[in-house]
């Protein structure tokens, strides 16, 4: 069995394919790809940018499917509205959503940069695109680049990046109405730039940005900019299944030499099409490496190749190292199960506490710094602050029902409780209870919150009465009485 250890240039790792000795950028120019699963791809890109582009526009009860706006620290994902409230579930949430991601990597790479991330897919499936059409393939665009200004150049470098603008303008218009919504996007072409002149120049900051990074930073995004790429190298181990090259397959290469005796070689024949198509500028021979995006366009260029000189594809595919060195195929595993377990747990958990999040948040809270107030006919009272957060879209009317201890519920305003769609509605009230209901200095209490006939939550608090008109059943719980009392002072 040979060796699992790099194979190529000793130097690859202490080099970047897209930097020189002086530390100069070099510009990357890949070679078109084709292929199974560059179709693949492209269908899927397609699928993702329709979602992403119509994703503004739809609606869900008149409101937004998906609304981000940071400004406000408002969130509506898929219809549900989640407010600052939420920040305990939106913790949980996150949390899971990184194990997710990190245990999904240790599984299958860097899947999601080479397939989903909108970066790659704007770049590979349009900007790319466009550069292609425009300047042709990658040694065209390579002379383009080093021939001097002429009309020529002048027209394709114009329309080029005049496309590529057009197309950063449509990207950050989409960027904004998640940001800020449809609607008030709409505004903004309805009533022009003048009315609006934040948006107008958050829209223009977003279009520079996108042409900047679409147009020049490029890989350098995946490369150095995005954390996610940068941790890869943690998260991946010998079992990840990343896009590869099968050494022992191909080890050692050479090219094809007709009429001539030779020692016999690998697969490979070293045309370095698999180098050319790739859009971080890297050798795939060489092992993984942090600028693999898994964009699979290697191992589309290199089945081309093996179909050509009559060998079975896949020398460069989807394997683990350990795949490679034993000789076995990707296969469900006791720690890819074990791991997919956790995963689909993990989902289970965020869809729990999507569905059950409650739609009204309650908070019941005795009135701070006051006792007891002595009513008529040898009642007394508390008075209450309740305060309610209505995510939903529609007005609720709120009715509370007193559970413990028996008494009456008094609405300070005297007025029913309505709370307005999507706001914060605060009320008070005087909870009123016989004296000789009050059997220790702070009496549980219960209230139930319905409306629309649905009971929504019960709340707990506690009743303060007169200390000495309690009725005591021990020294021990006037103690007791005593310490509750001075916890509620507090
Ligand atoms: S090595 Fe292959 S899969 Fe990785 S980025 Fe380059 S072309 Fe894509
Ligand atoms: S495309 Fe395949 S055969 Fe050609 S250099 Fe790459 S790995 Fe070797």
């Amino acid at each position: 069995m040979k060796s699992a250890e790099p194979l190529a240039d000793e130097h690859f790792r202490d080099e970047l394919s897209n930097v020189d000795r002086d530390g100069k950028r070099l510009f990357i120019f890949p070679k078109k790809p084709k292929g199974k699963y560059y179709d693949y791809r492209t269908w899927f890109s397609w699928f993702l940018m329709a979602l992403m582009f119509s994703g503004p526009f739809l609606k869900f009860e008149g409101k937004p499917l998906l609304l981000l706006n940071v400004l406000e620290r408002k969130f509506i994902i898929f219809g549900m509205v989640f407010w600052p409230q939420d920040l305990n579930l939106f913790a949980v949430l996150m949390l899971s959503f990184v194990l997710f991601i990190v245990l999904f990597t240790v599984l299958f790479g860097r899947v999601w940069c080479g397939w989903a991330c909108p970066q790659t897919i704007f770049m590979e499936m349009l900007f790319r695109k466009v550069e292609y059409l425009i300047d042709g393939d990658y040694q065209k665009q390579k002379k383009l680049k080093e021939q001097n200004w002429n009309g020529e150049k002048i027209f394709k470098r114009g329309l080029k990046h005049t496309t590529f603008w057009i197309l950063s303008f449509l990207i950050a218009n989409t960027f904004l109405g998640y940001i800020i919504g449809i609607d008030e996007l709409k505004l903004l072409v309805v009533d022009g730039p003048m009315a609006h002149m934040g948006k107008f120049a958050s829209l223009l900051i977003f279009t520079t940005v996108f042409y900047f990074v679409f147009a020049h930073l490029r890989e350098l995004v995946c490369i150095f900019i995005c954390p996610y790429g940068r941790l890869q190298g943690l998260m991946l181990d010998k079992n990840s299944m990343v896009v590869a090259y099968d050494f022992v397959r191909g080890e050692p290469r050479g090219k094809i030499k007709k009429h001539e005796e030779e020692a016999p070689k690998g697969d490979c024949i070293d045309c370095k099409l698999c180098v050319h198509v790739c859009p971080t500028g890297i050798d795939i021979r060489n092992g993984t490496q942090l600028e693999c995006i898994n964009c699979t366009a290697c191992i589309d260029a290199c089945d081309e190749v093996m179909v050509k000189i009559d060998k079975p594809k896949g020398l460069v595919r989807f394997a683990s190292l350990n795949n490679i060195n034993e000789g076995t195929k990707l296969g469900l595993n006791l720690r890819n199960g074990a791991y997919g377990i956790v995963l689909a747990l993990l989902f289970g958990v965020f869809l729990y506490m999507l569905i059950t999040r409650k739609q009204i948040e309650t908070t019941l809270l005795r009135t701070p710094g006051m006792l007891y107030q002595k009513q008529e006919e040898g009642k007394i009272s508390n008075l209450y602050s309740i305060e309610f957060v209505n995510k939903t879209f529609k007005e609720l009317p709120i009715e509370l029902k007193l559970i413990e201890p028996k008494g009456e519920i008094r609405l300070v305003d005297g007025q029913s409780i309505m709370v307005h769609k999507e706001t914060v509605g605060k009320s008070s009230f005087f909870l009123v209870i016989n004296a000789n209901e009050v059997k220790r200095v702070s009496t549980p209490v219960v209230v139930e919150v319905w409306s629309d006939g649905k009971l929504i939550e019960t709340m707990n608090s506690k009743f303060n009465g007169p200390i000495f008109s309690a009725h005591k059943d021990s020294e021990e719980e006037h103690e007791k009485d005593k310490v509750d009392h001075d916890k509620d002072k507090k």
